[in-house]
């Protein structure tokens, strides 16, 4: 993989500008054996360490052969490790978008509000769904941040 930036970036809602993240290395990935991991994650497996971030150059096919779904459908595409999302992100309240079996499939839109509201991003848990965050490009912009290890992080939930 290649690091996109030396630099920390960070998540921000595009509306309010909110931090959704704490600061994150973005790495830049494709499926390839060369690759780490050289295949799409499996179940309940992230793509990366808390800390960093990965980029996808493809579109995100899921290990059951689904997708892309509308909301995932976007290249390039980030996946966030969920340990590195601040407590400004809520469940969404639209019982459509929260569908899963043990925890959320993220398959039906994107189920993380920012708190002013704006659908931010999709939240995948289930155990059939890799573990990781996948932020909304309209709605959410990469800035350039400081390293830092301590920022409020969204309470341990599904
Ligand atoms: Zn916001």
């Amino acid at each position: 993989m290649t690091t996109l930036e030396a630099t920390h970036m960070q998540l921000r809602c595009k509306h309010c500008g909110s931090n959704l993240t704490g600061p994150v290395l973005m790495r830049l990935w494709h499926k390839s054996p060369e690759s780490i991991p050289s295949s799409w994650p499996n179940d309940r497996q992230a793509f990366s360490d808390p800390g960093t971030a990965v980029r996808a150059q493809e579109p995100y096919v899921r290990n059951v052969g689904d997708g892309p779904t509308p909301h995932l459908g976007h290249t390039p595409i980030d996946f966030v490790h969920p340990d590195d999302l601040t407590d400004t992100l809520r469940l969404t309240e639209k019982q459509g978008y929260l569908n899963g079996c043990c925890g959320l499939d993220g398959c039906d839109g994107p189920n993380q509000l920012c708190q002013c509201g704006a659908e931010v991003g999709t939240l995948l848990t289930d155990c059939w769904t890799l573990y990781g965050f996948v932020p909304q490009p309209a709605e959410t912009v990469w800035v350039n941040a400081q390293r830092q290890t301590n920022f409020p992080r969204r309470p341990p939930k599904s």
